[in-house]
């Protein structure tokens, strides 16, 4: 049995195979669904069945009965094992699609056999899918928790602070400066929670909390809308269930709502 997860851009197509033995679906195949596709990867197993990702062209049509949807709108719709090999299958598709040249001498890559790389025959450059790691910050002040809204927030909808971390920065210096940065406070005893894939487009989500030291809110303009301070009694609309951003916020609650 193979799961087979057809994108076409960020859009997903999901469709399983029932059979005996795993296998990489022949471009006949995918042509008899009318779908032309790039070589297919082998991006992981979700019980009896491998899962294979694949590109489709921009213009390709799913076929009869089946639909393209937006991998965002289906975080939280799909199965939550799905969804995380579909965020696996979209960077690596996107990647693999994105260095078919080399970028030091433009010479066209091969895949490698035994790894997740493509390399250069010509130079000998090695390129790897690309992950870009971002803070995400529970800041808690007695029984406080600190929330903000950027501009692209749903309406209403209030989260922790994140951000990009920068070459040559450790996690925890990229939460102290990103809360400098956007609230203006200081914090301190900065501590690990736990991490989230987030494949828009290749992040890894690395969760902390920490403690408010010193400051008053002063809003970064264009980033931040609206901050304040919130009780587990006060709380604003909050981001999704799935969402590490919530995972954080609801450990907040949990102590003041047992
Ligand atoms: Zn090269």
């Amino acid at each position: 049995m193979s799961l087979w997860l057809a994108f076409r851009g960020s859009e997903l197509l999901v469709f399983q195979e029932e059979g005996t033995a795993a296998r990489v679906p022949t471009g006949e195949e995918w042509a008899a669904l009318g779908l032309p596709a790039e070589e297919p990867h082998l991006v992981g197993s979700l019980g009896e069945a491998e899962a294979w990702g694949v590109g489709v062209p921009a213009d390709a049509e799913p076929p009869a009965g089946m639909a393209f949807q937006g991998l965002r709108r289906l975080f939280g719709a799909l199965d939550e094992e799905v969804w995380k090999l579909a965020g696996r299958a979209v960077q690596i598709v996107d990647w693999d699609r994105d260095h078919r040249f080399c970028g030091r001498c433009g010479a066209g890559t091969e895949r490698k056999e035994d790894e997740l790389a493509r390399v250069c025959p010509h130079c000998g450059l090695q390129q790897f899918p690309r992950i870009s790691p971002a803070v995400i910050v529970r800041i808690e002040r007695g029984d406080e928790i600190l929330l903000a809204r950027s501009p692209h927030f749903a309406p209403g909808v209030y989260s922790t602070l994140a951000g990009f971390v920068e070459p040559g920065e450790s996690l925890e210096e990229t939460v102290v400066r990103e809360v400098r940065e956007e609230v203006g406070v200081e914090v301190a005893n900065v501590r690990y929670f736990g991490s989230q894939p987030w494949p828009f487009p290749h992040s890894l989500m690395i969760g902390f909390v920490a403690d408010y030291a010193a400051g008053d809110l002063r809003l970064q303009e264009g980033e931040i809308e609206d901050a304040g301070w919130f009780t587990a009694d006060t709380l604003p609309g909050l981001p999704s269930h799935y969402s590490i951003a919530r995972r954080l916020i609801e450990g907040f609650i949990s102590r003041y709502r047992p």
